[in-house]
């Protein structure tokens, strides 16, 4: 099967690399092509535009940043719509809002192609180990062409529906992500500012109702003040951001997740960004005390 990849960063390369492990065809494009490289090396094709890469395959997926670099490979001169049509596919699985997926879904549907969105839950790790879940909605006939490729990179799939759903769901999903990162490291301060230590909080945590592999796997590192980017800091506020105008529209009051998302802004105007989200910890740190046990 030939199968048509943008975007190599910190999700997109470890996906294509799945896939191309798996005995697919695959041809990447990145908009900083040096990216490519790395999978050239290990047998894949590369385009030079996202549309070099929709001629070549039978479906395209793209991990792209957020909207602005969604609707960018799709819309802009060598895009994918330049050369999707009948018999094509094309899978957006960047975290997006559901008016930016459905404007995609019009242009391709327009065009003859078929379009599915497939945002997915899980970070650098289980992208690697191929155990994402899988958020897909749109059109099921490529929904069900697209399930062996699923099923290399995820552990799960869900089709959800109409274009939009999976959108949606994903946000929603990351709206309480963003919320319970914030109460940790608000937890992680209050508990060194008050004498106690850091991992015996930790500790206490997972042994209980609330343990949970983010608590887990970010907690020691945060008491480290180490935050290697798995998810990067700018991607977690995108959300929240998108996840509130969400709210807005359903009149969803989430104070909790305004409160969450004015800490990640803070955070990203501290050139904090690039870090891993959980370096917010930073901003509820500086807050509050130094979060240094007594
Ligand atoms: P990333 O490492 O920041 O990679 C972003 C990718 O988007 C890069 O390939 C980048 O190209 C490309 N890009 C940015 N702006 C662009 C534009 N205007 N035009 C074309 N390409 C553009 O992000 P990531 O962590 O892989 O995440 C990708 C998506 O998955 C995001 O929507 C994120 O929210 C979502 N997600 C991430 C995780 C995670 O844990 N990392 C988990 C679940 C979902 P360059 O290389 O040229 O900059």
């Amino acid at each position: 099967m030939d199968v048509g990849f943008l975007g190599l960063r910190i999700m997109g390369k470890a996906m294509a690399l799945n896939l191309l492990r798996s005995g697919f065809r695959v041809t990447v494009w990145n908009r900083t092509l040096s990216k490519c490289q790395g999978l050239v090396e290990l047998g894949a094709s590369m385009g030079e535009t996202p549309a070099a890469v929709v001629s070549k395959s039978k479906y395209t997926i793209a991990m792209l940043a957020d909207p602005i670099a969604a609707l960018s490979v799709v819309f802009e001169k060598g895009g994918v719509l330049e050369q999707i049509c009948e018999g094509k596919g094309y899978i957006d699985m960047s975290t997006v809002d559901a008016d930016t997926s459905l404007k995609i879904n019009e242009a391709i549907t327009n065009k003859g192609g078929k379009f599915l969105e497939a945002p997915v839950s899980g970070s650098k790790k289980p992208a690697e180990d191929g155990q994402l879940i899988i958020l897909a909605a749109g059109e099921k006939e490529l929904y069900d062409a697209a399930i062996p490729a699923f099923d290399v990179l995820g552990k799960k799939s869900f089709f959800l529906g109409s274009v939009g759903n999976g959108a949606n769901m994903k946000l929603v999903v990351n709206m309480v992500m963003g919320s319970m990162m914030n109460a940790l490291s608000e937890g992680l301060s209050l508990a060194g500012s008050s004498g106690l230590s850091q991992q015996t909080f930790l500790d206490i945590l997972d042994l209980g109702a609330i343990a949970n592999p983010m608590f887990k796997l970010k907690g020691p590192a945060m008491i480290q003040s180490s935050y290697p980017p798995a998810f990067p800091l700018k991607h977690q506020q995108k959300d929240m951001r998108l996840a509130l105008a969400l709210g807005d529209e359903n009149a969803v009051s989430m104070p909790v997740a305004a409160a969450a998302n004015e800490a990640f802004k803070k955070a990203r105007s501290l050139g904090l960004g690039d870090l891993d989200f959980s370096a917010v910890h930073e901003i509820v740190k500086v807050a509050g005390s130094s979060g240094e046990a007594k």
